[in-house]
């Protein structure tokens, strides 16, 4: 689904990835991990085609990345939801954005559990359940590649762990692949089949490798 070859990405004189190699197969999932500053979202950000690609070659899908690639869905941190819109009105943005039907917005919103919650506001919502509103926003569009940039790190702890559940059963049911960015080890581990481990300066990789308890629990 992945490949990267020698991807480096600089900011001006900050260089913020270094070298960084790996193949995601498609349906499998890969954990990013390191600390605050290590190219984490700068890596997202070239393989969502945020960024453009200046050293290294960046496959997706066999082709080169491009930007607003259909398949591809990503989901940040602040669930980016419109304030003024209902649960069932962010949940269908995308479609609506590329005019197909809002009936999948439905499905997606039952998905993630909260098919109930759909005539509420944002603001009525807990943190958790604005993050399911994210993702369904997400699978609403049938992603093959889920993107999240530290999605749970603004939860408590409980709320996390079952976030990172339903994001497992996610997984499990539509076969999606999914690159995870998180700066918890533990995280990682629960939810990466490979472990993609980033230093801090300058986003080199310390190490990659695979972790066979996720599949085990697919
Ligand atoms: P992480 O997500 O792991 O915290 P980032 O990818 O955000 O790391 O940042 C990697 C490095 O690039 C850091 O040194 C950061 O300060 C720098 N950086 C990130 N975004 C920019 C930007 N827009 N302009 C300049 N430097 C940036
Ligand atoms: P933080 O991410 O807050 O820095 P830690 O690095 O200690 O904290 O990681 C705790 C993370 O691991 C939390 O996201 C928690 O939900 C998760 N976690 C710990 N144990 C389990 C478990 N048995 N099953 C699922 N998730 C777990």
């Amino acid at each position: 689904m992945i490949k990267a070859r020698k991807v480096s990405y600089a900011y001006g004189e900050t260089v913020a990835l270094r070298d960084v190699s790996f193949d995601l197969p498609r349906g499998q999932t890969l954990a990013v991990v390191g600390p605050s500053g290590c190219g984490k979202t700068t890596l997202l950000g070239l393989i969502a085609g945020l960024l453009p690609i200046t050293a290294g070659e960046l496959l997706v899908d066999g082709a080169p990345v491009q930007p607003r690639r259909p398949g591809t869905a990503l989901i940040l941190q602040d669930y980016g939801l419109l304030p003024w819109k209902t649960v069932r009105e962010n949940a269908a943005l995308g479609l609506r954005i590329r005019r197909l039907p809002v009936d999948a917005a439905d499905q997606a919103l039952r998905e993630v559990g909260i098919a109930d919650l759909a005539r509420r506001w944002p603001h009525q919502l807990s943190g958790g359940q604005q993050q399911r509103v994210a993702i369904a926003r997400a699978l609403a569009l049938g992603p093959d590649l889920l993107l999240m940039d530290e999605p749970f790190s603004a939860l408590d702890a409980l709320t996390r762990e079952e976030m990172q559940d339903l994001l497992l059963a996610i997984w499990r049911k539509r076969q999606t692949s999914l690159v995870l960015v998180t700066h918890s080890i533990t995280e990682a581990v629960y939810l990466g089949q490979q472990i993609l481990v980033l230093s801090r300066r300058p986003g080199r990789v310390v190490d990659l490798f695979a972790n066979p308890a996720v599949g085990d629990r697919r």
